[in-house]
C-alpha cells in the first residue's frame, strides 16, 4: 500500500481550491493500491486557504524547530503544517506503507526542491515538512515525476 498525495488524485484539497491531478496516481486509487491524504488539511487546514511557503530554510529544520513557514498573508503556518504531517505519519503507520508518491515542490509535500519562501516560483534544495518526517521514519518517498 502507498501513501499518495490527495490532490494528485485529484482531490480538490489545494490552496487555491483545485487539483493536481495525475492520472498514474489517480489509477493508484481506483485499484485500491494508494491511499490519498492531504496533510494540510490534516492538520486543520482551511481550503481554499491561503498559499504557504517555507522561508529560508526547509522541511528538516521546520521540524527541528528553526524553520519558519509563512502565509502570504504573514501568518505562521507552522504548527498545522508539524500536525499534518505527524497525521500522515499515523496513517502511513496504520496502513503499513513503506513507499510514498507526493507532490513535487511543495513546502508539504515536495521532495529534492521546494518553493524558496518568496512566492516568485524559485526553488531551492530541500523537502517539505510530510516528505522529511517521513522520510526520517523510513518511508521511501518519491514524486509524480518519478513514476
Ligand atoms: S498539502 Fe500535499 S496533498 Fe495537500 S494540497 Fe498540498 S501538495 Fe497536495
Amino acid at each position: 500500500m502507498l501513501i499518495v498525495s490527495a490532490c494528485l488524485a485529484g482531490i480538490n484539497c489545494k490552496y487555491n481550491g483545485g487539483s493536481s491531478t495525475n492520472l498514474k496516481v489517480r489509477e493508484l486509487v481506483s485499484r485500491g493500491e494508494a491511499i490519498p491524504v492531504c496533510p494540510e488539511q490534516l492538520g486543520g487546514c482551511p481550503t481554499p486557504r491561503p498559499a504557504a511557503e517555507i522561508f529560508n530554510s526547509t522541511g528538516a529544520d521546520v521540524l527541528d524547530g528553526t524553520g519558519k513557514i509563512k502565509r502570504i498573508n504573514g501568518e505562521d503556518a507552522a504548527p498545522e503544517f508539524i500536525k499534518g504531517a505527524e497525521e500522515v505519519l499515523n496513517i502511513a503507520r496504520l496502513a503499513g506503507c513503506s513507499k510514498a508518491i507526493l507532490k513535487s515542490k511543495s513546502p508539504s509535500c515536495g521532495c529534492g526542491n521546494i518553493y524558496d519562501g518568496t512566492f516568485s516560483g524559485k526553488l531551492v534544495p530541500g523537502n517539505g515538512v510530510t516528505a522529511e518526517l517521513l522520510l526520517r521514519n523510513g518511508i521511501e518517498v518519491l514524486t509524480e515525476n518519478d513514476i
